[in-house]
């Protein structure tokens, strides 16, 4: 067993040491802060295609591409060329512009829910508009989301969820009132009985069901197309809206989403993170008789002053545009499952209890048996290994989410020599964990 090569992070231990008394934990965001991988988290300088570079001068080859949106690789040159074209004409103007109907005809073309889309400035935005027009249209206030589904952090979302059974909602945050998410039910991921026995118990009070249609926010958990098309029937039945909460897959599962992937269509889609191309965007859209509620052409109020911006919405375009070449999914695919396969060889091969799977351009593995299906499952992983894991492949030069609980995303830019690389580096690391 080689002893593990010597990050250098005396930079990037200064700056974030710094940041704590600047930014609460010194991040904007919490997973960054590495709490659950242990460890400093590297403070980055620059990215560029599939790597990243820190401010200690280390290079990573990335597989968390800012959380998703760098499909296309980061800083791809004609993202950036068209960013710095638009830039010049100006970078907000608060009126209407035309590359919204650009973006907002390639989301319409592709996503086969949307007819009418509205953009906001993040996932969290769209997410907790779709809620209110879910309930708007519905004129119903109960909700039912699964256990290890995030759907951004309004309050109605943010539920601690229950042991597999239906669990009236507890906040998950101080500051969230109890009355908020009373109205939250939760059910078990890839568990459609569940569901319906919560119609059965709320008859005529559930507004939507809201899910990811493929889980990131759990590790990665795919949807089984039972699921997937027994919620569609329930909801069709009981008069409930559908929300695939597509902030993670848009764009990244496949050209028309995990909609279009698994043909069960909903009737209201979130979107976010590739749509912006790198820029703070969100969306959400749907049929037109519930998307024709919204304010002003109709009475369910959402506005935000940044959205639909016209560089973030160039930055959309460009980055949809790329992703609608041909071979781009083929490759988002093709690296991504020989990445997963050849590291949970690998790591099975070494002896460790591995399991793990990817669709398109996003992956997860865990340290346990599997199949996983659900989040409870997803919690048998062993995560005291899989932050030895995050550590071991940080110090051979693989940034991974630091969390188990996050899935991991490939670009156009991933090589195959890049996963070549990857795969030796995560021999090296299973030998010492
Ligand atoms: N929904 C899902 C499925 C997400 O993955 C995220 C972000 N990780 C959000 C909503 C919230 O998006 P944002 O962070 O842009 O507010």
């Amino acid at each position: 067993v080689q002893a593990p090569p010597k990050l250098n992070q005396v930079n990037s231990e200064r700056i974030f040491s710094e940041a704590q008394s600047l930014l609460p934990g010194g991040v904007n965001s919490p997973v960054r802060a590495f709490r659950s991988v242990g460890g400093k988290p590297i403070v980055f300088d620059s990215v560029k295609g599939c790597k990243v570079t820190d401010v200690d001068g280390n290079t990573y080859i990335d597989y968390v591409g800012s959380w998703g949106p760098a499909i296309c690789g980061h800083a791809n040159d004609e993202v950036n060329a068209a960013i710095v074209a638009q830039l010049q004409k100006g970078a907000s103007f608060g009126a209407p512009c035309e590359l919204e109907n650009t973006l907002a005809r390639m989301v319409i073309e592709r996503v086969p829910s949307v007819d009418i889309v509205r953009f906001t400035s993040s996932g969290t935005e769209a997410c907790l508009s779709a809620l209110r027009l879910m309930r708007a249209y519905t004129k119903r206030d109960k909700i039912i989301k699964f256990v290890g589904c995030y759907h951004g952090h309004a309050d109605s979302f943010l539920v601690k969820a229950g042991s597999g059974v239906a669990t009236l909602g507890l906040p998950d945050s101080p500051g969230v009132p109890a009355g908020t998410t009373a109205h939250t039910l939760t059910a078990s991921y890839n568990n459609v009985e569940e569901v319906k026995q919560l119609f059965e118990q709320n008859k005529g009070q559930i507004a939507g069901v809201i899910l990811e249609p493929v889980v990131g926010n759990g590790g990665f958990i795919p949807p089984s197309m039972e699921f997937l098309q027994g919620l569609r029937d329930v909801c069709t039945q009981e008069g409930a809206v559908l929300c695939f909460d597509e902030v993670m897959t848009c764009f990244r599962i496949s050209k028309g989403c995990a909609q279009e992937y698994f043909g069960v269509i909903p009737d209201l889609t979130c979107m976010g993170k590739v749509i912006g191309g790198g820029l703070p965007v969100g969306a959400y859209g749907g049929k037109k008789e519930i998307m024709s509620m919204v304010s002003p052409a109709g009475p369910m109020y959402q506005a935000g002053t940044l959205s639909g911006n016209p560089l973030a919405m160039t930055a959309g375009i460009k980055t949809l545009e790329i992703l609608g070449r041909p071979g781009a999914y083929e490759h988002l695919q093709r690296v991504t499952e020989r990445l997963v396969k050849e590291v949970v060889a690998a790591g099975q091969a070494a002896g460790h209890e591995m399991c793990g799977g990817s669709i398109s351009g996003m992956f997860g593995v865990f340290f346990c048996k599997g199949p996983v299906r659900s989040f409870e499952e997803a919690q048998q992983s062993d995560t005291a290994k899989f932050a030895r894991f995050h550590r071991g492949m940080l110090e051979e030069g693989v940034y991974l989410a630091p969390s188990q609980f996050e899935a991991g995303f490939t670009s156009l830019a991933h090589t195959d020599e890049d996963i070549t690389n990857t795969v030796e580096a995560a021999k090296r690391v299973f030998a010492r964990i």
